[in-house]
């Protein structure tokens, strides 16, 4: 699907039933935003990200009441048929939570570690061990996330006095991501010295701006063969957010770098949390990396286009598509491969329309009222009137169960061979 693309070798880590690295698929992960001391919000949450693709999910686990509650979600997951794999957020009291609450160190599939807050001083050493003989006592993976907006205080002000005693002094910005870079790799080296397997250690090193992203990881690939998670930190909200980390991941995901994706979107107020995964996923499916759901191709629409029947017959056959999923998914293996072109003229609508699996043509100014339907690159039909919407979701349908569906070919209508 993307000829060009040749991943990083990296060293496969089994997340819960997920691995991540190695020749696994890149795998969509999230994070969710409701207090993880109300057990029933934050499983309902997880369970939406999980409905919508994400195929890891991340909890913050940050207070004793938090803590308590990491057992009973994963419980309230299980029952209702949900075995999305849960990763612990720890920072500053991991060591003492995941100690005082085994329950929650067992029903945990990842424990995510950041160096730069594990603890201060001489505690440090001794409350990152802990965490990581948890993580071999019980058999979980950890993630060392390191993050630019926390990174260790005492690693960069050695390194900052290394760097200006030097005959050639680099520029600050340079020495940081370096910093960045060596605080995972240390931590990384000190979990192994600990007894942590290579392969249950996934690495990240997350910052704000593009291209520092692309710097650190395209360094910290060349310098280690750990699972990456790939993520662009405060992305910020809707198109910044989606473009810095569109441009930012897909030109590493483009060099082979990056086993596990978070798109980390601030919501808008009341907003739907399930966005990060969408963007995900479609970020890894324009590139031709994996196939979730059938995309729609769309037009821009211009002075050609006659109304707004042309974007809102778009829009709702996208999001028609993407609620018939979760349901598809089970029924209709493979159809996350087809491809759908909604177009607003003759101009470029049969064309376009001809290359997809279905396509319509609308049509534009001063055109006959009506859309040529496009089935695997042959007009089948056309379709006129107030109720094209309707009709194009049935033929979708159609479309779908006898292309994709375990029937018969006599159950699809197709002529059976010859005896
Ligand atoms: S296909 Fe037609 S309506 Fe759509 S952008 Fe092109 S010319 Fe305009």
């Amino acid at each position: 699907m993307n000829p060009s693309y040749q991943r990083r070798k990296s060293v496969p880590v089994r997340v819960g039933d997920v691995v991540v690295g190695g020749d696994a698929p890149i795998v969509v992960q999230s994070m969710t935003n409701t207090d993880t001391a109300d057990a029933v919000a934050t499983a309902r949450q997880v369970q939406a990200l999980a409905a919508a693709g994400s195929e890891v999910v991340r909890i913050t686990v940050n207070t004793e009441d938090a803590a308590r509650q990491v057992a009973r979600i994963r419980d309230l997951l299980d029952a209702t048929g949900c075995r999305v794999p849960l990763v612990g957020d720890f920072h500053y009291n991991g060591h003492l939570l995941l100690q005082k609450y085994p329950e929650c160190a067992e029903a945990l599939a990842k424990y995510r570690i950041n160096p730069g807050n594990v603890g201060f001083g001489r505690k440090k050493d001794a409350q990152f061990a802990t965490m990581i003989e948890t993580a071999i006592a019980r058999n979980k993976p950890v993630r060392i996330g390191v993050n630019w907006g926390s990174l260790d205080p005492a690693l960069v002000a050695q390194m900052m006095d290394e760097n200006a005693a030097s005959p050639q002094p680099r520029e600050a910005a340079e020495v940081t991501r370096e910093a960045l870079i060596r605080s995972a790799l240390n931590s990384a080296a000190k979990a192994e010295e600990l007894g942590l397997p290579r392969d249950r250690i996934v690495l990240s090193c997350k910052v704000s701006g593009v291209q520092d992203l692309i710097a650190v990881y395209s360094e910290l690939a060349q310098r280690c063969d750990y699972a990456l998670h790939l993520g662009l930190t405060e992305a910020g909200m809707g198109s910044k957010g989606i473009v810095a980390s569109s441009a930012a991941m897909g030109i590493l995901l483009q060099a082979g770098i990056g086993d596990t994706i978070r798109v980390s979107l601030t919501p808008e107020p009341g907003g739907d949390r399930t966005q990060e995964v969408v963007v995900a996923q479609e970020l890894l499916q324009t590139m031709g990396l994996r196939s979730f759901t059938p995309l729609v191709t769309a037009c821009p629409g211009c002075g050609r286009t006659t109304s707004t029947v042309f974007q809102e017959l778009a829009g709702d056959i996208q999001a028609y598509v993407r609620t018939q999923m979760p349901a598809w998914r089970e029924r209709y293996p493979g159809v996350e491969d087809m491809t759908l072109a909604v177009m607003g003229c003759v101009v470029n609508g049969p064309g376009e329309s001809k290359h997809a699996n279905i396509g319509i043509s609308l049509p534009g100014t001063g055109e006959a009222p009506a859309a040529p339907v496009f089935i695997d690159g042959e007009k089948r039909m056309t379709l006129r009137g107030d109720n094209i919407a309707a009709e194009f979701k049935q033929i979708l349908d159609d479309y779908v169960r006898q292309h994709y569906g375990n029937t018969s070919p006599d159950e699809r209508g197709e002529e059976l061979p010859a005896a």
